[in-house]
Formats: C-alpha cells, structure tokens, sequence
C-alpha cells in the first residue's frame, strides 16, 4: 500500500514545479570524482581497490572532495585580503560539528556525483559515511549551535572565523552496562582527521601564572606581566563549505603545546621525565572537553583553557589586523566584531585590553572605546548553577595582570556610571559589582560580559525578556539598548536536506529546489496539507525512515519495534529541567494502565530516547539507569502485547539524531517553563514533520506560534505560573496525595519490581521528586501531560488529520533557519556585508 503511493508521485513526469526546481549542475562529473578517489586510495593512502579497507575508501573520498574544498577556501580568503573585509570572530569552547563527508558533499552539490562514483566503484556510500567519526567538540545544544552558525555563515557568504579549542578527547563515549551510564575517552582523531590543516606558522605563546610589575618610563607607570609559563597554542583549520558555492570559511582550533619541546638544560642534567613532565602538562590544557552542560565546573583547568583559546584567538585577530593596518587602530572596530557565545570566552575582554594597554601602550579610554565597540555576548541559561564565577585567588595566582584589569574596568564601570544613575546607591554597587563580596571573594563572568560589551543577545524571545527581567533588569535600566534578542535557529542543509534525503526529495517535486537557502519557500508545501496524495506520500516517507531506524535499533539494543507504532522520541542531555523523568513517569502510567485493564486501548508507542549524563550528575544517571530498568521490564512483558516499547539508544551524538529525526512522529519539549532557553532539537524535530508536545518554554512557544497550536500538543504551566507556584509555595505532596496514580507509580520505584532483587535502586528518583522538593515542577505539570499525551493517542487515529499536522509542521518552520538567525545578528549586532567569492 505504501508503495503503491510513492511509486505513483514519482512517477509523475516533470510538473511545472520540477522544472522551476531543475537542479543546478554538479560542478564535477562521476568519472571526474572516480578517478580522484582511485588516485587518493592509491597515491595518499597507499592501498588499491581491492585491498582497500572501508575506513581507507572514506578517506580516499575525504581527500578527493577536500580538493574542491580548498579551492573554494583558497578563493574566499584571497577576496577576503583583496576587499579587506569586515568579520565575525565566533568565540566557542565548543563547536560539535558532527560529521562532515556527507555535509559537504551536500553544500558541494558533489552527493549525487559522488555516490554514482562510488558505486562504479563498488562501494556504498552510505557505509562509507559511518566510517566517519563524529568531532563531537561540544556537549549539547550550545555547541550544535556554533555548528549550524558556521554553516549559515558561510552559505551566506559572510566573512567569519570560528574560534575554539582542539580538544584531543571530544565528548565521552557513552555506553551502557547492566543499565548504567560508563564513559569511555573520544579518541575522534586517534589516526588523522583528513579535514584539518595544521597552521605552525600562526602559533601564538601563551602565558600563565607569574607576577606584575609597575616599572617608570619617566612619570609613566607601565604595567610588565612575568610569565611563570609560556604555553604554545598551535591552530588546526577545518575548512567550513557554505551552500550552494557559498563561502568556504575556517574552524580555527587551538592544541596547546610544551614551548620546546623538551627543556634541554634539564634533559642534558639528566632529567629526561620531568622534561616530559612539562611537556605532558602543557598538553593537558587541550587534551578533554568538560563534560558539564549547565553546570560551572569551577576547575583552574577549565580557566585555563578559557584563557588559553581566548589569548590565542584575539592574537590571532589582532595580527590579522595588524597585517594590513599596522599601528593604526583607527579602522580595529570597523573590520572587527567578536562573538562571546556564552561566558565561557569572557576572558577575551580583559585580554584584549591588556594587549592594548601593555603592548600596544594605548591609553585606557581608548582601549576601552574599541573593546566596548567589538565585543558582544550571548546569554544562553538563566540557571544560577550555570552562571560563572572564578575565585578572586585563582584569578590572582594563574591572571595576575587580567585581575588588575577587571578591577579597574569595574572601578570605572561602579564609579562613573552606576554613581551617575543611582547615586549613593552602595547596595546597587554591590549587586552590579563584577566582584561579589562575601568569604570568598568571586569574579562575575555574567557580568564583565555585560559590561564589555556593546550588545547582549538572548536566544529565544520568553529567553530575552526574561534576561531583561529577571536575570540583568539593572543593567537593562542602565542600556536600554543594550539586551535584544536572536532567536536561535538551525542549518536545514544538515537537518533536512542531508539527514532526510528522501522528505527532501519530496519536497523538490513540489517547491523550488533552492529551499535549503530559503527555508520559507516551505511555505509552499502549507497549500498540499490537505491534499490525500501528497499527504500519503510525506507519511509514506516517515514510515521508510521509521523502518530505517528499527533496523538500526535492533541493530545497536536487539530491541524488537515495529514501524506501526507511534515513534515518540525525546533526545538531549540528561537534566532534571528537560524532564525525562516526567516522559518516564508518565510511561510507567501507561504501563500500569494495560496492566489493570488488558483491554486499554492505545495506539502502540515506542518511546525512544537518547541523552548522556555529566559523569558528576548522579541524579541525571540514576534517570538513565531507571530508563533502562523499566525499558527492559516492559519490552519483555507479554502480557501488554507489545503496545508499549520503551528504547534508550547509546551514545546519543550528532550522527545518531540524524538517524533519529527523520523518524519521529512525536518531539518531546517538555522542560519546565523558564528554563529551557531556547532548544535547538525542538526545530529539528519539527523541520522533520513530528509533532510537539511541549511546554510553553524557549523557543517552543514560537515554533507553537508558527505552526498553530492545534498542530502541537502544549500542556503544562506557564513561567508565569511557574513563578506564583514558588511564591506561594510549592509542595509536590499536594500532587503525591491527591492523585492515585501519581501515588502508584512513585511508590512502585521503591519495590524491585524493575529491579528484582534489588529493591530501593530507583528510590532516589522519587525521593527527588517528594522529599526533595521537585525543583523541575515534575508532579504539578504531570496530569496536565497525561492528558496531552491522550490528545496524541486521538490524533494520531485520524491519520488524515495527523498527516495534515505533520506536513504545516514542515511548512512553517522556516523561521528557524540559522540563517535568519544569522541574519539578525548581522542586521542587530555585526553589520556585516556578504563578499561572494570571486574564482581565481
Ligand atoms: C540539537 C542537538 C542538541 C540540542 O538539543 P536540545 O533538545 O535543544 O537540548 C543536543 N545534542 C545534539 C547531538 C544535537 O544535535
């Protein structure tokens, strides 16, 4: 029956809509790209065709396509030098790329030739893009959007550079054992990433640690840093392919290096280990991504890489400038805009004075004037356990002089401009103080990026007015103009046209194939929401990714599902504020119903998550651990008839929300209003036809906005409601009490029914929720999400009526392109203007 449909829509000869979307011509032919691909398999790889591993096969391809990449890179950056081009420098700690064979073969428009070469080849190119390891350089959400921004920013051909650091271990393996989370080290480029290139001629030295002296050039005080150590930081470039002959910009990663390699005056003493002593330590600055995703891991570590990346990027800027301008800083904020995405970069705003102050011996209004005119900051949580803050201690013992400068930028900040507005005000001082006060005296990263900074964005609407309001409304009363909004957003060339090649097909019959530029042309398909064959043919295309991700289920748990079922996927980090375990109580609920009444009609669900925990974050692994207990409960209970199926993927990453994407029928967005601050997985969910059911949190509520209510299933409390629920005094035993079955199913995690013989494992999920407090509002958004969970259930029975909601899902999400978030950043922050490359 399904075929039958899709045979018949493509069967269709060219309709007027094909011919407007005629492809546009491959800029390489099949043969062309076999013969590169044999030459590399042969002539870098040093293997043949019929010895060649796949892993070997991947790279060969890898280095035929990286040709066209570098010539795109070595084009754009001779018109960058050529027009002297403004641009945008992303400061990021972390960039989770992914992986990149398959993108740039897409942004290319080489996937087609490609896979035909391959094939002549004898090779599959889909196996060949699972040889790839993820450069999983991020933990979640804030990395992916660094990611998606890099894409936008080159398909738009803006001039941009992306910051960070090139941790040796991305972000841990996640496996299971007996239920629970173990990690295992990332070793992502162990043999080689063929898309890097390593700079040695653009190493920066950085320093650390030491004292300040004040020496006298006459009347003049001079401020001299003595570095107690001098780190190397070397850049790894990864070219960035834009859409389309788009841009190709650069990823530039900085390894942290022993300066020498070896101390030699203490080798030739006979101290061979502690030379390689040195050396290790300067290389553990680079060496692993921490895993904490909204939480301050508080380390000098972590401050250290902070410092490191930051010190290494503004050289970097700051040389590239000085290449064409010399000593002449005058055009230094027409050409310049930084990003701090998050505080993690915030360190780039004292160093950058420093450099104008000590090296550059400018005067302090000056270096003040041009760092204010660069900079801006991007909030991205209002969690307090998120917000960074550094001990004044540490501050002194690794950045002796940068402390020296944010008490003066503070002095003046406190003096001159909070005097002005509240004067006398001495707690107003205190609040709005970058040093907190108290035993421990505390740098406020929050609030140096405020201050040093021209704009400050928050990255969903309810996100920013609640930065105005709840989290920065003095400073707000202070610059009106100051705190806007970017709705973040995300690349639709990865996450629709890449990761569902077959709803992306669809789609060019009906629209103009330049979509994955001008993502609102989906708009067009909102006219096809009620039409049976077109509606067929979208739910056609969900079931053939559903089959694809049972397979690959089966594949990585030997969990049995079946493609008739509702997919309904939950997949982010592991948090209490995200909620998995209000999805896990409500699956226990369920549960309990079919097991009451063997008769309760549902239509069969799988519930399908993927999420890591922090190592540190024992609650959020106990969540995993219960997952998987009562996963293996119910889908080996015969008696519920296989109704209900309960999965937790391993090693959720970017590669395997590709896989799981396309095959949602249900987005799960269910955080507690006023703590997600925008989400990024709500949008591709939706961009890929599954419906929400969400919270009105972050950017759900926009997406609720543009694709209708009645085509989401929202539920739950307001932040507003949130908000009087904490005035009032909130106790999760109101709910406990009063509601049976609220009652059952958390009494039921402390008997060992999921966990025979071992009863209490899951006691401390429920102690969570009752004893402690239930921070995330669990038990009070319970009821009101079982019952959207039954409007789902209804839905879905009237499959015309899903469809529909499924297809004006697709349409309206154009919006949530990054390159309108892109674009406003540029229209509100960087005033950028694109330069297309010109072809050399
Ligand atoms: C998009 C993405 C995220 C962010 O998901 P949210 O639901 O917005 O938290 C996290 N991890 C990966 C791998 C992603 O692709």
């Amino acid at each position: 029956m399904t075929t039958k449909a899709t045979t018949k829509t493509t069967a269709k000869k060219s309709s007027p809509a094909k011919t407007r979307a005629a492809k546009r011509k491959a800029p390489a032919t099949t043969k062309a790209l076999q013969d590169k691909i044999v030459q590399h398999l042969r002539g870098t790889q040093g293997t043949y065709e019929e010895k060649a591993t796949p892993q070997a096969w991947w790279r060969a391809t890898a280095c035929a396509v990286n040709e066209y990449v570098m010539a795109g890179l070595t084009d754009t950056q001779k018109t960058h030098s050529r027009y002297d081009t403004r641009a945008v420098n992303y400061l990021s700690m972390e960039f989770l790329m992914g992986r990149l064979l398959s993108n740039n073969l897409h942004n290319l428009q080489l996937f087609d030739v490609t896979r035909d070469a391959l094939a002549a080849l004898g090779q599959n190119i889909d196996d060949l893009l699972e040889e790839e390891p993820d450069m999983a350089l991020g933990n979640g959400g804030l990395g992916r959007l660094a990611a998606c921004f890099l894409d936008s920013l080159a398909s738009l051909n803006l001039p941009a550079v992306g910051y960070g650091i090139h941790y040796e271990h991305g972000l841990f393996e996640q496996h299971f054992r007996n239920g629970r989370q173990i990690e295992r080290p990332d070793a992502w480029r162990e043999y080689g990433n063929p898309w890097e290139v390593c700079r040695p001629e653009s190493a920066q030295a950085v320093k650390l640690y030491g004292y300040v002296e004040t020496v006298y050039e006459g009347a003049k005080p001079k401020k001299v840093w003595h570095a107690g150590r001098t780190i190397k930081a070397v850049p790894w470039d990864i070219p960035i392919v834009g859409y389309d002959g788009g841009n190709v910009n650069i990823l530039r990663l900085w390894e942290s290096r022993a300066t020498d390699f070896f101390d030699w005056d203490v080798f030739n003493a006979g101290g061979y280990v502690d030379a390689q002593a040195e050396q290790a330590q300067a290389e553990t600055i680079s060496k692993v991504l921490y895993p904490n995703d909204e939480t301050d891991a508080g380390k000098e570590l972590r401050l250290i890489q902070q410092y490191f990346f930051c010190a290494a990027s503004v050289a970097d800027i700051v040389r590239r400038y000085r290449r064409a301008h010399g000593d002449d800083w005058s055009q230094f904020p027409k050409l310049v805009a930084i990003q701090l995405n998050d505080t993690h970069p915030a360190i780039a705003v004292p160093e950058l004075m420093r450099l104008l102050l000590d090296e550059y011996n400018m005067v302090w209004a000056d270096a003040w004037s041009l760092c204010q005119q660069v900079f801006s900051y991007t909030n991205h949580t209002l969690l307090p356990e998120a917000l960074e803050k550094w001990t004044v201690r540490l501050f002194e013992k690794v950045l002796p002089r940068h402390l020296e400068i944010i008490y003066e930028i503070n002095h003046q900040f406190l003096t001159t401009l909070v005097e002005a507005k509240w004067p006398g005000d001495d707690a107003m001082k205190q609040h709005l103080s970058i040093i907190e006060e108290g035993h421990e005296r505390m740098v406020r990263m929050g609030n140096l990026c405020v201050i040093g900074s021209h704009k400050v964005n928050g990255v969903a609407q309810v996100h920013s007015d609640l930065v105005k309001t709840d989290l920065f409304p003095e400073f707000h009363a202070l610059w009106p103009d100051k705190l806007t909004n970017v709705t973040n957003g995300i690349t639709p060339r990865r996450w629709l046209k890449a990761c569902n090649p077959r709803l992306a097909t669809l789609i060019d019959k009906h629209i103009d194939a330049d979509w994955p530029l001008h993502l609102n042309k989906l708009q067009g398909l909102a006219a096809k929401a009620d039409d049976t064959k077109f509606q067929q043919a979208f739910m056609d295309v969900k079931r053939a990714n559903k089959v694809d991700l049972v397979a690959e289920i089966k594949r990585l748990t030997d969990i049995d599902v079946s493609p008739d079922a509702i997919f309904d996927i939950q997949i982010k980090r592991l948090h209490e504020y995200k909620r998995q375990h209000l999805n896990l109580l409500h699956i226990l609920a369920l549960y309990r119903r079919l097991l009451d009444n063997p008769n309760y009609d549902i239509v069969p669900r799988v519930f399908i998550f993927g999420a890591k925990a922090a190592p540190g974050y024992k609650l959020a692994k106990d969540i995993i651990y219960a997952i998987n207990k009562v996963a293996e409960r119910i889908n080996n209970d015969t008696r519920i008839d296989g109704k209900l199926k309960v999965v937790m993927l391993p090693n959720y990453r970017v590669s395997l929300a590709e896989k799981m994407i396309p095959a949602a029928d249900v987005s799960e967005q269910i955080s507690t209003a006023g703590k997600e601050a925008s989400g990024t997985g709500n949008m591709k969910l939706a961009l890929n036809g599954a419906l929400t059911i969400g919270t009105l949190d972050g950017a759900n509520i926009e997406i609720a906005e543009e694709a209708g209510e009645e085509n989401c299933f929202i539920f739950g409390l307001t932040v507003d409601e949130v908000k009087a629920l904490n005035a009032n005094g909130y106790s999760p035993y109101d709910y406990y009490d009063h509601d049976e079955e609220i009652k059952a199913v958390l009494d039921w995690l402390d008997s060992d029914f999921f966990t025979p013989g071992h009863p209490g494992e899951l006691s401390g999920l429920k102690n969570s929720l009752l004893a402690g407090g239930d921070p995330y509002k669990v038990l009070a958004d319970f009821r009101s999400y079982s019952d959207a969970q039954q409007r789902v259930d209804a839905k879905y029975r009237d499959s015309k009526a899903w469809a529909r909601s499924a297809i004006i899902n697709t349409a309206t999400m154009g919006k949530f392109n990054s390159d309108r978030s892109i674009q406003d950043y540029v229209d509100r922050i960087w005033h950028l203007k694109p330069y297309p490359r010109d072809n050399s």
